[in-house]
């Protein structure tokens, strides 16, 4: 094994446990939430799938909860403590409540400090220079694999500069522009 492949390898296996810690995570706080309201609650898709400035989101028809890579893994801590209850409360309170409720509500705000005892806060204070640059995606050979590079990175390769998947080998291509991380 190459040192390329074996860079993969340990990216790989590290997103692969910090998904694992918030699916745990997850979990928990619907242990909580079924002993708080003595029903149980369909479990939720979880995805590492968010970039940008935001640190997690709840789909709440999917339920669906994506969570940002960057963001986890720069705070842990106050990710996993604050943020994975925060989406999970969403989800919550649509099964409880239906759309009839405002996203950050009364009833969320319950949720959130009754069920799982942590300040109902709406926004984050984390850093977000390192996460909010990486807009501009490609694709490679890999089926479940998108690239997500820099501005810096895709002006490179607009002037000709080449990138290779790491695990396939083959050249990336441009596929579009997440304008939730590229807007401003
Ligand atoms: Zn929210
Ligand atoms: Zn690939």
């Amino acid at each position: 094994m190459d040192r390329q492949q074996s860079l993969f390898d340990k990216n790989h296996d590290r997103k692969a446990s910090w998904l694992s810690r918030v699916r745990s995570e997850v979990l928990k706080c619907y242990a909580l939430a079924e002993e708080f309201y003595l029903k149980s609650f369909p479990r939720p898709e979880v995805t590492l799938s968010l970039r940008g400035r935001s640190a997690g989101v709840a789909e709440l028809q999917k339920n669906r909860l994506r969570f940002n890579p960057v963001l986890l893994e720069e705070n842990h801590q106050e990710f996993l403590a604050q943020v994975v209850p925060h989406e999970v409360a969403h989800l919550l309170a649509w099964q409880l409540h239906g759309r009839r409720i405002r996203p950050h509500g009364r009833e969320w705000q319950q949720i959130m400090q009754q069920v799982f005892a942590v300040q109902p806060d709406t926004t984050h204070r984390f850093d977000v220079s390192r996460s909010a640059r990486q807009g501009y995606i490609y694709q490679c050979g890999c089926e479940d694999k998108e690239h997500a590079l820099t501005v810096r990175r895709h002006n490179k390769i607009q002037r000709g500069q080449q990138y290779v998947c790491q695990r396939c080998r083959s050249t990336l291509s441009f596929l579009y522009v997440d304008e939730s991380v590229t807007r401003t």
